[in-house]
């Protein structure tokens, strides 16, 4: 497996890969943009190049690299404007992610904010085919990546059905899956033996396809099983403990998928002191392979 972290891109998207390098990933993820808002200067063709440079240079070091759309997107909004705002959100993050070269965007699938499950995925469903169509010839290599979700409000892409719905729905090989370990063990799907792992994994491909998983991110959560709620922690320290993480590094289905992490940053040791923990999370699980 390849192990990364999401990366700063301040100052510069190009810096994502010496952020990257610093921490000791082998791939990275960031955003392109502001995760909170609307709008957003388009990449500069020069901005653009030197980002493409960078990834040449670091190329032997980091690859496999993902872009995280906004948070702001929800293309399950029961609001007209709220979607099509969404929708043009949509339609940029895959035009940047194309424009830098990269293959797999990750975006949350959205919230049916009352409107009901179904209707909702529906939304989506209609928002993707759309958007994959009228970026198919401008950006034919980007893969939008569905996060499954913890479920918290009314968070569609917590059940696998939901993912299934979509990506049979919309039926293109632009459409996969992000595994996040946080939200679907918090979702009520349990991978902390190697039992619970394989049965996991097995409903996975039984509903949805363990080959639409094309990145995973790595958290521990900070709450329990089942609990639907979406709080980070770091590997090993939450309630996913060091032997979920094993299962899946150890996993020769996933030996060249890229896993990101998203854990605190940082930690204040004894004396007060910041401890940057991007390293530390990395090493934990390098340790985990077997
Ligand atoms: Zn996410």
């Amino acid at each position: 497996m390849k192990l990364g972290a999401q990366v700063s891109v301040s100052g510069g998207l190009y810096k994502a890969f010496q952020n990257a390098a610093d921490v000791g990933a082998e791939t990275l993820m960031f955003y392109t943009r502001s995760n909170r808002q609307w709008k957003a200067k388009p990449i500069a063709e020069k901005d653009q190049n030197r980002f493409k440079q960078e990834a040449e240079t670091f190329a032997d070091q980091i690859d496999s690299l993902v872009i995280h759309a906004n948070y702001l997107m929800n293309l399950a909004s029961p609001e007209p404007e709220k979607w099509e705002k969404s929708y043009n959100a949509l339609i940029d993050e895959i035009t940047r992610t194309g424009q830098l070269g990269v293959v797999n965007m990750v975006m949350h699938p959205g919230s049916h904010m009352k409107s009901g499950e179904e209707t909702g995925l529906a939304k989506i469903a209609e928002g993707l085919t759309r958007a994959l169509a009228e970026t198919a010839d401008s950006s034919p290599d980007v893969v939008v990546c569905l996060e499954t979700m913890a479920g918290q409000g009314t968070n569609l892409g917590y059940k696998f059905e939901h993912l299934a719905y979509v990506l049979e729905k919309v039926n293109s090989p632009r459409l996969g899956v992000c595994f996040d370990t946080c939200h679907v063990f918090t979702a009520g799907y349990d991978f902390r033996t190697p039992e619970t792992y394989e049965q996991t994994m097995q409903k996975f491909d039984r509903l949805v396809g363990l080959d639409q998983i094309k990145c995973f991110h790595f958290n521990d959560s900070k709450h329990d099983l089942g609990s639907r709620k979406d709080r980070h922690q770091h590997i090993g320290k939450g309630f996913l403990g060091l032997s979920s993480f094993a299962n899946f590094v150890n996993d020769d289905r996933w030996a060249n998928h890229p896993a990101h992490i998203e854990t605190p940053k940082s930690e204040d040791d004894e004396d007060g002191n910041s401890i940057e923990m991007d390293p530390v999370n990395l090493a934990t699980l390098r340790d985990l392979i077997a």
